[in-house]
């Protein structure tokens, strides 16, 4: 299985933003560790000042997907009304050397997303330069997660997750931390109901370095959006009309200070995700792990998304296997439907050709 929807490299991101944006508009706010420039752009002239960034996580794009049909939409006008209430800075791609070779990492190996305090990195420090000099009243930090999870304990796949970052280890819900729960309990009413179970929330165990974390203790709530699995959408064109609601529909209430109507307990309500699923289950495996030959097994695989030619190669890799696995497929079959051998040496990580 391939994609070519969820590689988006710098170039062809910054093709887009130039033909939406007047250059001079495009804003380098810094550069990337291989030099690559980091685009910002601002739009609307309200009192309230919002800033979002996509793609700290260079393989993670859906939200930047997002992130233009919402500049498509702003430049033409249509929510006009919220460009007079708000103003907003967008990176749209924090990481474009991730992006590039569609890696969580910057070209350093370096999660930016653990470098909020120590500001190593270039990309960290153009980030935490626009926060110093922009002051955001509220934060949008935009990510993708994996198919693994599930929006409560064996709960449907999430395809939506949000997190209103914790301040401090004891999870005290401060003015800040509170409007962004109330945000999000305000973006989960107003979504679609069809996937009403399928919204997740996310652990909000206590990292300063995360810069949800930071932002959100600097007196900044932050909003963290995760942009999902919906089933067999492994192109997340699906989760890509959701992820746009959503945002659309968090800068709708801020704008409109709708969100204080919202109760914060709401939050607390979302299911939290669990990890429960796993791309491929095959049952019905003979399988040969060292001196032991262990009969109808299920034999669990996960994609590996790997970059290949400008797509993205799903190849499936074996994790785990058990009689009983405690995990839900998204997809699962019998080895006997298979065009693969009954019996499997099994080795963790061997990718199994199925397709
Ligand atoms: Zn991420």
């Amino acid at each position: 299985m391939t994609s070519i929807n969820r590689y988006l490299p710098p170039k062809t991101l910054n093709d887009l933003l130039k033909v939406l944006v007047s250059s001079k508009s495009l804003l380098i706010i810094g550069r990337s560790v291989n030099l690559l420039p980091i685009y910002g752009l601002k739009l609307g002239n309200g009192p309230v000042k919002v800033l979002m960034w996509s793609q700290m996580h260079g393989n993670e794009s859906t939200t930047t997907r997002a992130i233009i049909r919402i500049i498509e939409d702003l430049k033409s006008g249509k929510p006009s009304l919220m460009l007079n209430h708000l103003s907003l800075f967008i990176i749209p791609q924090l990481n474009p050397d991730g992006a590039a070779t569609y890696t969580r990492f910057n070209a350093n190996g370096v999660d930016l997303n653990r470098d909020a305090v120590n500001l190593t990195q270039p990309e960290s420090i153009a980030l935490r330069g626009v926060f110093d000099e922009f002051k955001p009243h509220f934060c949008f930090n935009l990510h993708g997660q994996r198919t693994i999870f599930a929006a409560g304990k064996k709960g449907q796949p999430s395809v939506l997750s949000f997190l209103s970052p914790a301040v401090n280890s004891e999870g005290s819900i401060t003015k800040s931390r509170l409007k962004a729960m109330q945000i999000i309990v305000a973006i989960k009413n107003n979504l679609s109901t069809s996937i009403k179970n399928q919204i997740g929330r996310y652990d909000d165990s206590f990292n300063i370095n995360c810069v949800g974390d930071l932002f959100t203790s600097l007196g900044a709530p932050t909003v963290l959006f995760e942009a999902g699995h919906y089933p067999m959408d492994y192109d997340r064109d699906v989760t890509l009309n959701f992820v746009q609601d959503a945002i659309m529909s968090g800068l709708n209430v801020i704008a409109k200070e709708d969100y204080i109507k919202f109760n914060a307990d709401e939050y607390l309500q979302i299911p939290e995700n669990s990890k429960d699923y796993i791309d491929i289950i095959v049952h019905g495996v003979t399988i040969h792990d060292g001196n032991e030959t262990l009969s109808n097994q299920s034999l669990a695989l996960q994609y590996e998304e790997v970059l290949d030619n400008n797509r993205i190669l799903f190849q499936p890799k074996c994790l785990t296997y058990g009689r009983n696995l405690d995990l839900i497929g998204h997809q699962t079959f019998l080895i006997s439907d298979l065009n693969i051998p009954d019996s499997i040496e099994f080795k963790t990580g061997k990718i199994i050709e199925i397709f």
